[in-house]
């Protein structure tokens, strides 16, 4: 048996989110570890709840420091991925940002260095901000945030302090981290589909669509972007977690499909066609309108032209590619909102 095959007990905060609950139903599904599982509600890890290695505890991070604190003491890989993560809310409600992805987060951080765990901490793509390069990349790129009163940078300056601080960590104290920065992961379970405003793009517009709302481009959908569909993404932080040779150790990848890179606008025309594939009168009923960022998101809103990740290191140190386009991912997504299919509760039911 080698090191990686080893039952492991990890540790998912936030597993109740779009990329925790994905990410439990791959392990359940694909290794033997056992999963300690913590959020305050479990409506997305419905396939995972009656399987035996999966233990879910309902705990609020600002709250039962205590029992964070002794499961971070039990378990052997910490991946805290509790955040508020969605662009309207960072204008909205900055402080809430700072108090969850930053204050409550560092308390674990500062568990797992006292204790020697292993760390798997979500940075963002955000921390590049408005950055130039051609293609974002971990060790070269700089980043670009703008002005204090354009709240928006609050998310990435946060999410920027503490990979600086894990880094830092992992230089003084030897914490054992990886640091990994998802690039617009979309899913099914992305956003609740039921919200009417506020979410991420994907769900958005699928959201208008389907309540004969227009799909609204901010200031003409002229920004880019690169979509990475969630079990893609999910591939390799399994990879991360697995650590063959040690490979993913005080390393930071960004995980994103550099391939498929569209303007809000392309992403709008993209929908619209797949949709015609699940309901044509639904489909044809879209409209698309321009909007301003300044009505959209209010005063603190500054977006981000492009945002290309270099995926190279996730190549070369994990083996890993991502492989899904948008059209497919799409697809999957209205699969799930049409027809059910839920691609988490099939692995299971097949592992
Ligand atoms: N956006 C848009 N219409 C919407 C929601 C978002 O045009 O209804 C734009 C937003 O201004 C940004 C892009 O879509 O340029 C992606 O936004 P998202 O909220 O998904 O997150 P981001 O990639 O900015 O973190």
């Amino acid at each position: 048996m080698t090191a990686s095959d080893e039952r492991k007990n990890i540790l998912i905060l936030g597993a109740n989110g779009f990329i925790g609950s994905t990410l439990c139903a791959h392990l359940l599904a694909k290794t033997q570890h056992e999963v300690y599982a913590v959020d305050l509600a479990t409506h997305k890890l419905a396939p995972c709840l009656k399987h035996p290695r999966f233990h879910f505890y309902e705990r609020d991070l600002l709250i039962h420091h205590e029992d964070i604190h002794y499961l971070v003491k039990k378990c052997d890989i910490i991946l805290p991925l509790v955040a508020i993560a969605t662009p309207e809310l960072y204008v909205t409600k900055p402080l809430s940002v700072f108090e969850l992805d930053f204050e409550a987060n560092l308390k674990v951080i500062r568990w797992c260095a006292e204790y020697d765990k292993r760390v798997i901490f979500p940075s963002t793509s955000e921390v590049y901000g408005m950055a130039t390069d051609e293609a974002f990349a971990e060790h070269t790129t700089n980043f670009i945030l703008g002005p204090v009163d354009k709240q928006r940078w609050i998310y990435s300056c946060c999410k920027q302090l503490m990979d600086r601080l894990i880094y830092a960590y992992g230089f003084e104290k030897n914490l054992r981290y990886t640091l990994f920065r998802p690039f617009n992961f979309i899913g099914a379970k992305l956003d609740d589909i039921r919200n009417d405003a506020g979410s991420r793009i994907v769900t958005q517009f699928l959201h208008n669509a389907l309540h004969r709302q227009p799909l609204k481009l901010v200031d003409g959908g002229f920004n880019r972007r690169c979509f990475t569909y969630i079990n893609d993404g999910i591939d390799c932080l399994l990879r991360i977690i697995e650590n063959k040779n040690a490979c993913a150790d005080k390393e930071i990848f960004n995980i994103g499909n550099p391939n498929e890179n569209y303007s809000v606008a392309e992403l709008a025309k993209i929908l619209k066609e797949v949709l015609h594939e699940f309901d044509t009168k639904l489909a044809d009923a879209v409209k698309i309108e321009t909007v301003s960022a300044d009505d959209y998101y209010g005063k603190g809103y500054q977006d981000i032209a492009r945002r290309v990740p270099s995926v190279k290191a996730a190549k070369e140190k994990l083996g890993w590619e991502p492989k899904t386009s948008l059209r497919e991912a799409l697809r999957r997504i209205l699969n799930y909102h049409f027809n059910g299919v839920d691609p988490d509760a099939i692995l299971l039911k097949n592992s």
